[in-house]
């Protein structure tokens, strides 16, 4: 671990690696982007290892979504780059064209990423990725709540990655606000929206620009007329994933009162078909990742006023807990106060879908809102994203912006976007010798005859 005097003279290292122009070549960083791809595969075993001990995280799990979309967009990213950095020429009116009106994509500088602890490899890699392909030096933060994997940070990445221009430091909360004290050219935070009104309290002090990767409560409306079944088995496939612990997850469900017990039913059909045995046991699901997390989720459950209809089984020593659901959720409900973050899924019936609709605009805009429905029936609905008739999927196309708005975020991610976020655009003219006499009439003294408008 770093120690807190240490932090600023590591900033000061990486900054001036920046300024040596070392992360300025395409190929260097392309060769820095591979080597990331090289460490996600080489070091497979430990990283499936440690979150394993951390998280209790499946292994096809950590396969699958961490390391897979890690090499994904690494090899995407180095492939693209030349393609990315090309300046730009934009359209101008033909007296300007003399001008050579150019956008320059010029790397930030020196950025900090915080990452959190659910997905600790992909949220710290995919932001990594775009700051190595815009050419930025790094200090990435990971999360104190999965400490193995953490501490593998700090031991493979120097490995594969020049460790002039990019440093794992680990910490808790000291740490953490020493490296917020610091300048920094961007900061990158993923987690929850208190701490995020920490960070972007401190990034004030410098001005310093940023990106919010935060949660919500992600609803799900269910249209009465779509295929129940199918809807249940997509939204548990979602609900189960990291044992709930995603930020995308599906949080609550919005359902015709009519519908109901036909989804309760579809749930239990399609939970026992997932797990023969019930989680509790299963190296299909993951574990809660504190005690605090565990408490909380506990505590939500005893206080609700709706009915379990699959009532989840809980080993507090292991940190287990299996999926709830409960039906008859009404607003103002425990289940309904903040993110759930874990194996509780509340089924909220309504009356109608403008009911739906209007339940989901009286809380804050959500990271994702789901739709399942044969029509586009969620217009007047703000989200950060909108997903029709599945769930989690929309992760997998990494072509696509990834964001929050408002309480759950802003600004985008995944591939080009995560290298436009780490890049300045740098518009710049070149005024020729020649264009002297089209400029006569801006030199003083001032004429109004001469100003055309
Ligand atoms: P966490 O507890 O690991 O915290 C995230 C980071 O903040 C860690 O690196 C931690 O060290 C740091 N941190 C904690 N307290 C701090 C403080 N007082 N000052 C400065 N830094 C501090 O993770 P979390 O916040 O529990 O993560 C879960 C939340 O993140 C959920 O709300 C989830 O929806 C959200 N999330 C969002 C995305 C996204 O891409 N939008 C992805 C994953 C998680």
């Amino acid at each position: 671990m770093s120690t807190i005097a240490t932090i600023p003279k590591i900033r000061d290292a990486l900054r001036a690696t920046f300024h040596s122009g070392l992360t300025h070549s395409i190929p260097w960083r392309q060769h820095q982007l591979y080597q990331l791809a090289h460490m996600a595969q080489n070091e497979r075993e430990l990283i499936c290892n440690a979150l394993q001990k951390d998280l209790g995280k499946p292994k096809t799990e950590v396969l699958a979504n961490e390391l897979g979309s890690v090499i994904k967009r690494a090899l995407k990213s180095a492939e693209r780059l030349p393609e990315w950095v090309k300046a730009e020429h934009p359209e101008v009116i033909d007296w300007q064209k003399p001008w050579n009106p150019t956008i320059y994509k010029a790397p930030k500088g020196t950025v900090l990423i915080i990452s959190p602890w659910n997905f600790p490899m992909m949220l710290s890699f995919q932001p990594l990725t775009g700051a190595i392909a815009a050419g930025c030096t790094v200090i990435l933060k990971p999360s104190e709540l999965v400490p193995t994997f953490s501490q593998l940070l700090e031991e493979i990445v120097p490995k594969y990655l020049d460790p002039n221009a990019y440093r794992v430091v680990n910490g808790v909360i000291p740490e953490t606000t020493k490296l917020l004290e610091l300048q920094w050219d961007h900061i990158f935070y993923t987690g929850n929206g208190k701490v995020a009104r920490i960070i972007a309290s401190a990034a004030a002090k410098h001005l310093t620009p940023m990106t919010l990767e935060l949660g919500g409560k992600s609803p799900v409306i269910i249209d009465s007329a779509y295929n129940i079944d199918l809807a249940a088995k997509r939204i548990l496939w979602g609900k189960c994933h990291n044992a709930g612990q995603i930020c995308v997850a599906p949080d609550y469900v919005l359902v015709q009162r009519d519908k109901q017990d036909e989804l309760v039913k579809a749930f239990q059909k399609h939970y026992n078909a997932f797990f023969s045995k019930g989680a509790l046991d299963s190296p299909s699901f993951g574990s809660i990742v504190s005690d605090s997390h565990y408490k909380r989720l506990t505590s939500l459950l005893s206080r609700t006023k709706g009915e379990m209809v699959l009532k989840g089984r809980a080993d507090a020593a292991r940190k287990r807990l299996e999926l709830t659901i409960v039906k008859n959720v009404a607003g103002g409900d425990s289940l309904l106060e903040e993110e759930l973050f874990g194996p509780i899924l509340p089924i909220v019936p309504v009356d109608s879908l403008d009911q739906a609709v209007n339940f989901v605009n009286a809380s804050s805009h959500p990271l994702v809102l789901y739709a399942f429905s044969d029509n586009e029936i969620v217009s007047e609905t703000h989200s950060g994203g909108i997903v029709f008739n599945d769930t989690l999927q929309q992760l997998a196309v990494s072509e696509l912006p990834f964001t929050g708005v408002g309480e759950s975020g802003y600004r985008y991610q995944f591939i080009k976007y995560t290298y436009d976020t780490f890049t300045q655009l740098r518009s710049s003219i070149d005024m020729p010798k020649e264009a002297e006499a089209n400029l006569v009439v801006r030199y003083l003294p001032h004429s109004e005859e001469a100003v055309k408008v």
